[in-house]
């Protein structure tokens, strides 16, 4: 298995999950031309896709979805609350912790505490490996940290950094909503998760979803390393080129 972020950040969300035989979409944050370009970056075509799987019905990550599974033919897949909110177009309903399957990649979702109507983050399974998707949370619940264990890959937030929310640039309403309990993670607060999702057989963590007014690699680095184990590779994701290649078969196998 292995997955790609197309970009990541407030301005929109793609990440590529791809085993051997299947490749989907998890967010759907940008428009088809844009989508299509960055999908043709990392060597793949819109013909390779089997589906689009949309966390919550927030702009950056479903802005693009109905347009994207009719231009190109794909089911979408959302919680009720997420399909309402996205307006999606014939959806396949998903629920909290209920498998399901595209193609050979088996597909968990895992509620989260955010503010829209049913907000999921995802676990995916292929030949063995797991790989999590973890951004758009406020707080960790311990639903979330059972969900995440035993990965061979997570991609996590790391939103802001507290003192830059608090001097910078938002509105105090804006401010107060990024930091509570349904807006998103502090570095502090996905450090504090990652120590607790970190096991032997964590070969990559992305710190994904960045803000670009309150928040820099440098904050995310200074509070992640401290718990990144030495086995365990370490990148940041941006909003313009997302990530490198999370190639996990290609690491097990040497
Ligand atoms: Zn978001
Ligand atoms: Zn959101």
């Amino acid at each position: 298995m292995r997955a790609i972020s197309l970009g990541s950040g407030s301005k929109g969300n793609c990440t590529l999950i791809a085993s051997a035989s299947t490749a989907l979409l998890v967010d759907a944050g940008f428009g088809v031309k844009d989508t299509f370009e960055r999908l043709e970056k990392v060597g793949y075509v819109p013909e390779q896709l089997s589906g689009i799987v949309i966390t919550h019905e927030h702009g950056d990550h479903a802005q693009g979805a109905n347009r994207l599974a009719r231009t190109w033919s794909l089911p979408v897949y959302a919680s009720q609350g997420t399909s309402l909110g996205a307006k999606l177009e014939s959806p396949h309903i998903i629920k909290d912790m209920q498998r399901f399957q595209i193609d050979d990649i088996e597909v968990l979702p895992v509620l989260v505490s955010h503010d829209a109507r049913e907000p999921t983050q995802f676990v995916f399974e292929s030949n063995d490996f797991r790989l999590g998707i973890c951004t758009d949370l406020g707080c960790v619940t311990p639903h979330v940290i059972k969900a995440f264990q035993s990965l061979d890959a997570l991609l996590l937030e790391a939103n802001y950094d507290p003192n830059m929310l608090a001097s910078g640039p938002y509105p105090p309403k804006l401010k107060a909503r990024v930091g509570g309990d349904y807006g998103h993670l502090s570095n502090q607060q996905s450090a504090e998760l990652l120590s607790k999702l970190v096991s032997e057989r964590l070969q990559k963590v992305v710190a994904c979803h960045l803000s670009e007014k309150n928040n820099t690699p440098e904050h995310v680095r200074a509070q992640w390393s401290p718990w990144v184990p030495p086995h365990t590779e370490f990148t940041i994701a941006s909003q313009t080129d997302g990530c490198e290649w999370i190639d996990l078969m290609e690491l097990a196998h040497g």
